[in-house]
């Protein structure tokens, strides 16, 4: 396969340089200095100046280091959506040369005490209003610290503090840690580019959570990957990105909490982008200049009365990835905003970003773009060989940006891993004659709602324990709204049980997203002759 996307590099290198950066503490605390009196964060109208944040997150490392007492490479779970505290804990425990383990806020209990446990976390960030989530399990875990953070911390916001569940009464509230920790030394560790960053709990190709570890490295190289990107766009200490996916995940971590904070940005978080009009009243307040988003959250936009009212002329990017973004998305967020969302390709394992769309071409491709500099992107067939032009194979990548593998897992590592470094994604693309790829299809069971992974596995786990319940199996419908939604085709013995009923009790035991938005009974389900379920004649059907 010839590599001909290069032609298209124009300007940006063919390889990122990255070795000479440091680690991402030491992209944190440049940053402080170079940008001290700049505003840094934004939340419920608060902003926090770059200064404030290095002062409060230095508290905060110093906190973990001597308030309870935890050293370098110790695990730290944060559970937290987008407000100010997440970065004062996150910069905190990365700057101490802890591994952040990012938790979805969502979580349901189950889903929670599998992560804990999974990572060895013993200390966790968690926000008041769920920490009934943690309550409910925390005799499963290990959990020995619980810091506590409501809504309006560290903001001038009049939000009521969340009660905190009765079984956590040891926790410490962030803002009592902060305080301690502000008369307590700090002992900057060193920190290289292969310590341990980030465990990203991710399913995989195979549905079973498990931690992707990401290093120092792995972020740096990706953040200068984004300034090949957007660097000749993008002004120093003169840029406000929106912030309304949530930043536990990768994208947002690596774009808009990493990238944007090297350049000296504002980064306005929105803490509950469900709230569409809040949303567009939050835009009416900033010049912003960059967003990232999902399809859904773009075409959700486009549906808010007010939205195309707002003044787009400062903004200059606008990146979408996740999940695909479609044509009709695209074209009326041009007709609007003045430029096409440019979607790119990535995922937990590799920091994220696999390939872009140019930031130079204001047009929808339909493609995931080309591969991003010192990235490399084979098509592979099942035995592993390269197919051909305009063939569909396996998309597997190479780079600076892929994990070393995943936590305690050499087998599952070494299912993805290719002999020759390669990393096995699950999706299967195509290059067009440009040397832009496109997603046709997935290996993996995955169904994507919202831009969210859904794994069969762990849906039907959940239905098939149902009392009534004789087997299920569940795969992805189309959905405008969502892009795909899970469906539910279920063997009942007793027939009284409703189609309610199953997904009440899925709503208990799964985040809201992974929860069916159909159940089917049917006399029985279509198998191999070995008894594998066969999704395939399910979804044809
Ligand atoms: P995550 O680990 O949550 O980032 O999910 C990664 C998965 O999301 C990939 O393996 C793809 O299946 C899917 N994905 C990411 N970006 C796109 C895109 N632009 N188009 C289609 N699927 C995507």
């Amino acid at each position: 396969m010839e590599r001909i996307w290069q032609k298209h590099y124009g300007r940006m290198p063919h390889e990122v340089d990255y070795e000479n950066d440091g680690s991402v503490a030491d992209l944190i605390e440049r940053s402080v200095e170079k940008f001290a009196d700049l505003p840094a964060v934004n939340s419920f109208g608060t902003t926090r100046s770059y200064a404030e944040i290095g002062r409060l997150s230095r508290d905060f490392a110093a906190y973990l280091q001597n308030g309870l007492g935890l050293t370098k490479g110790d695990r730290v779970a944060i559970m937290l959506p987008n407000i100010i505290p997440f970065h004062v804990a996150s910069f905190g425990m990365i700057r101490a040369g802890m591994v952040q383990v990012n938790v979805n806020p969502m979580y349901t209990p189950r889903e929670l005490a599998h992560q804990l446990n999974d990572s060895g976390a013993e200390t966790i960030v968690i926000a008041s209003m769920v920490s009934g989530t943690l309550g409910a399990v925390l005799d499963q875990t290990g959990v020995k610290n619980v810091i506590t953070v409501d809504l309006a911390d560290l903001t001038a916001a009049p939000i009521p503090p969340a009660p905190v569940h009765a079984a956590l009464g040891d926790a410490v509230k962030l803002t009592d840690a902060l305080e301690q920790g502000a008369g307590m030394d700090f002992d900057r560790p060193d920190i290289t580019q292969d310590d341990l960053l980030f465990l990203q709990y991710t399913g995989g190709t195979t549905g079973l959570s498990k931690g992707a570890v990401l290093s120092h490295g792995n972020l740096v190289s990706n953040v200068a990957v984004y300034d090949a990107l957007a660097g000749h766009i993008t002004e120093e200490g003169r840029e406000i990105v929106i912030t309304p996916i949530p930043i536990y995940h990768i994208l947002a971590l690596m774009v808009n909490c990493l990238s944007y904070w090297r350049y000296g940005a504002l980064n306005v978080l929105i803490a509950d982008p469900r709230d569409m009009a809040g949303f567009v009243k939050t835009l009416g307040q900033f010049k912003f200049t960059a967003m990232t988003g999902v399809n859904t959250l773009y075409n959700g936009l486009l549906h808010t009365p007010g939205f195309a009212d707002l003044d787009f002329s400062s903004l200059k990017v606008c990146w979408g990835g996740g999940a695909p973004i479609q044509e009709a998305v695209s074209n009326r967020w041009f007709e609007v905003t003045g430029g096409h969302i440019r979607e790119g390709y990535g995922l937990s394992e590799t920091s994220p970003i696999v390939s872009m769309n140019l930031v130079d071409r204001n047009e929808y491709t339909g493609t995931i773009g080309i591969p991003v500099p010192s990235t490399d992107i084979s098509l592979r067939d099942d035995d592993g060989n390269e197919v051909g032009f305009g063939e569909e194979g396996e998309l597997c990548v190479k780079g600076p940006q892929v994990m070393s593998g995943y936590w305690n897992r050499p087998d599952a590592t070494a299912e993805v891993m290719t002999g020759d470094g390669y990393f096995r994604t699950g999706d299967v693309a195509v290059m067009d004659e440009e040397g832009f790829f496109r997603i046709v299809d997935r290996k993996k069971d995955m169904i994507l709602v919202s831009g969210f992974n859904v794994y069969p596995n762990e849906i039907e786990g959940v239905v098939a324990l149902i009392p009534g319940i004789v087997e299920a199996a569940c795969i992805g419908v189309p959905n405008d709204r969502t892009g795909e939604a899970v469906k539910v085709f279920a063997v009942r013995s007793d027939d009284s049980l409703t189609e309610d009923a199953v997904r009440m009790t899925c709503r208990e035991k799964l985040t809201s997203y992974k929860v069916p938005a159909s159940v089917s009974f049917v006399g029985e389900l279509p198998k191999s002759s070995v008894g594998k379920i066969l999704r395939r004649e399910l979804r044809s059907a």
